[in-house]
């Protein structure tokens, strides 16, 4: 057999594989971005190679299976799937296809929910059944557990026969409440919404569908051609007829007004009550949607947009250590590069050593990696079935893999630590720590920048920094340092000194106080040397400070060489001295603000830093409880939800000019 033809067979068999554990068991075992590249390099081998064609290739049949126990019903028209576009491109040669072939024409543009699809039967007014689509053919009768989803009438106002078509699904608060009942009864959880939503619809008993808190919207109306003209006619009618249609379409004249709406909600998609995993894009006119016509298995005057995938498969090549400024290892996996949700991914942190053993993640191994908007990648699962032969366990390292020391793992912690504190990624971690933007803010003196001074002798500790400036020649000997970036270096560690107590606490990277505590800190103790003698009880007794970060605290200044520490400090000029930002009333004082698009003068989270010490209280969505939306490049749907609201909106420079006024603009 050729190479071809056998790749053709393989990519054929894995697809058939895949779509039983999809449409017939709800399980699917690889993600959807997956079936798809293996879906598209057969469509492109079957048409380069049409001497292998077969009329059975899962490429010309509706993916579906029909389960047993329910009755078999034949569509009377067949249920078939839609063609795919994946980028702004092929919406364009989408729309130019449409165009040469029927002329100008209007979409509508609806969302992709991610549920089954369903055809409802009415006669006179009443629900006669509801059926799947199951292979596009053949279907199965599942009447008894659509009738029990509420929003869905049981008689409407319509003489003979209404066929309807629409998208079961699973809301995403039913699924969160589904899945947390199946952890805590041991079950094992559904996948996504959508195989929920499907598992939910073929049980045998309805009373296990009621529970499941589905829902459903209305979509289609196959016979429209004979009461409008038109498809958003059709929603219309669908709508007046007391079926739940969903209101978020828009009728577009070209790829560009597509393509906004298709940003819009994009950028509101984490914020809907449901998945939806693209946007369908349908021709308007009926008459020209005939003229149009169908393949086998797509409209051709409907398709869908889908979403970057958030979740891919590709292999580990690697697996190695790092080491933090505590001292704490860090196992992580290099893979393949590939793109999710539009960024290169290479990296993902492992957590720990369990982490490693429970998901049993091997170098060579194939495994699924899900990363969400600006969520950090993480491996989901191995597949095991693609694991090579010669494939062994990863051994956690005994000894540290920068300084040899052995690790060592304090009982009940999950990680394994250097004790080492000399050693140097601990040294170069911990003083990058103290110079980082939540820090003292240095810049110019970032990771990179710090372990080379490291390694030139010129870091040992954080103190060194003051001393940085007396060392010209040396400094600049170094790689892509000009007496511009000295200067500036030096100007940026002078000017730091007065960044306050808060900062120089959370720089110093004392286990358990992160920002927010170290401010809290400062604020009960506005100078260091009251905290230093401060008795462990009185800082307990700080709210939302326990027992274990007070203790962590009274440690640290216990240390005779953190003593020395602090007095180095003071020696080089640091200003250890907490100036109370927070008691300027504002116009923030006790509101509650919203942030949304791009700031461009300072990150998300100095703002929401900068609010609170304000005394703002910042919250994600917009409400009639919302006071002030402050919105930044590329607002999308939370600007538009203000203006509904008629909430204060104030942009970025309005922001920064009363951030000025209030001698506040934080420039950490
Ligand atoms: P599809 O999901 O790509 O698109 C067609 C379906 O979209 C319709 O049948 C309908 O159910 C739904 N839909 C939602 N909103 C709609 C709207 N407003 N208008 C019209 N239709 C709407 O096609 P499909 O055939 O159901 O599924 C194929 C996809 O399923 C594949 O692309 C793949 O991503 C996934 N799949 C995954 C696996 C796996 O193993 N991971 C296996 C099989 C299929």
């Amino acid at each position: 057999m050729s190479d071809v033809r056998e790749r053709i067979e393989t990519l054929r068999r894995l697809l058939e594989k895949y779509n039983l554990e999809y449409y017939r068991d709800n399980k699917p075992s690889v993600p959807d971005a997956e079936y798809d590249r293996l879906m598209n390099e057969l469509k492109a081998l079957e048409e380069s190679h049409p001497e292998f064609d077969d009329p059975n290739s899962v490429t010309h049949r509706v993916g579906g299976a029909v389960a047993e126990g329910f009755v078999k019903i034949v569509h009377e028209r067949n249920m078939l799937s839609l063609g795919n576009v994946y980028n702004y491109d092929e919406i364009v040669r989408f729309d130019r296809r449409i165009v040469n072939e029927v002329g100008p024409v209007e979409y509508v543009v609806e969302m992709k929910i991610d549920g089954l699809a369903m055809r409802m039967l009415f006669q006179n007014g009443n629900f006669i059944q509801a059926v799947t689509r199951g292979d596009g053919v053949v279907g199965e009768d599942v009447s008894m557990n659509v009738r029990t989803i509420r929003s869905i009438p049981m008689h409407v106002d319509f003489d003979g026969e209404l066929d309807i078509r629409g998208e079961v699904y699973m809301p995403r608060d039913s699924f969160r409440r589904l899945n947390a009942a199946r952890n805590a009864a041991g079950e094992e959880p559904f996948a996504n919404p959508r195989n929920a939503a499907a598992g939910s619809i073929r049980q045998l008993d309805s009373s296990v569908a009621a529970s499941r808190g589905l829902d459903a919207y209305w979509y289609h109306l196959p016979n429209a051609t004979d009461y409008v003209q038109t498809h958003e006619e059709s929603l219309q009618l669908l709508e007046k007829l007391g079926f739940r249609v969903n209101p978020d379409r828009r009728l577009c004249h070209n790829a560009d007004e597509i393509w906004r709406f298709i940003q819009e909600v994009a950028a509101a998609r984490d914020s809907l009550p449901f998945d939806i995993d693209g946007m369908v894009i349908k021709v308007n006119d009926l008459a020209k949607q005939q003229l149009l016509g169908y393949t086998a298995k797509y409209p051709k005057w409907a398709t869908a947009y889908k979403f970057p995938a958030e979740e891919v498969v590709t292999e580990v090549k690697d697996i190695f250590c790092t080491v933090g400024r505590t001292g704490r290892v860090t196992p992580n996996a290099r893979f393949r590069p590939v793109e999710i949700a539009q960024t290169n991914v290479e990296y993902a942190t492992l957590h720990n050593c369990d982490y490693i053993i429970n998901k049993d993640i091997r170098v060579g191994d194939s495994v699924v990696v899900h990363k969400a908007g600006d969520i950090i990648p993480e491996v989901v699962r191995v597949i095991p079935e693609r694991r090579p032969e010669d494939s062994v366990p990863y051994m956690f390292p005994e000894v540290c893999p920068i300084c040899g020391m052995p690790l060592h793992r304090f009982e009940g912690e999950a990680d394994y630590y250097c004790l080492n504190s000399e050693c140097p990624a601990r040294v170069v971690e911990s003083i990058a720590h103290y110079a980082s933007r939540d820090a003292m803010n240095i810049e110019g003196l970032g990771e990179k920048k710090v372990e080379m001074l490291h390694q030139a002798g010129l870091l040992n500790r954080i103190e060194d920094i003051y001393n940085l400036k007396y060392y010209p020649e040396e400094v600049m000997a170094l790689d892509k340092m000009g007496r511009k970036s000295f200067d500036n270096l030096v100007e940026a560690i002078e000017k730091s000194k007065d960044n306050g107590l808060d900062k120089v606490l959370f720089g110093l990277g004392i286990k358990h106080i992160g920002a927010k505590a170290a401010r809290v800190l400062a604020e009960n103790y506005p100078d260091i040397d009251q905290l230093m003698q401060a008795d462990q009880d009185r800082i307990r007794s700080i709210p939302d400070f326990g027992d274990v970060m007070a203790d962590s605290v009274v440690q640290f200044f216990a240390d005779e060489q953190n003593v020395e520490f602090i007095n180095a400090l003071k020696k080089a000029g640091v200003s250890l001295l907490y100036k109370a930002r927070a008691n300027y009333a504002s116009i923030f004082t006790g509101k509650t603000v919203v942030l949304t698009g791009t700031l461009s003068t300072m990150t998300r989270s100095q703002a929401e830093e900068t609010l609170t010490q304000l005394q703002a209280k910042v919250t994600g969505s917009v409400s009639r409880a919302t006071d002030i939306v402050i919105y930044g490049e590329s607002a999308g749907s939370k600007y538009d939800k203000a203006l509904k609201l008629g909430v204060q909106l104030m942009d970025e420079d309005s922001f920064n000019a009363e951030l000025q006024r209030l001698g506040f603009l934080n420039k950490s």
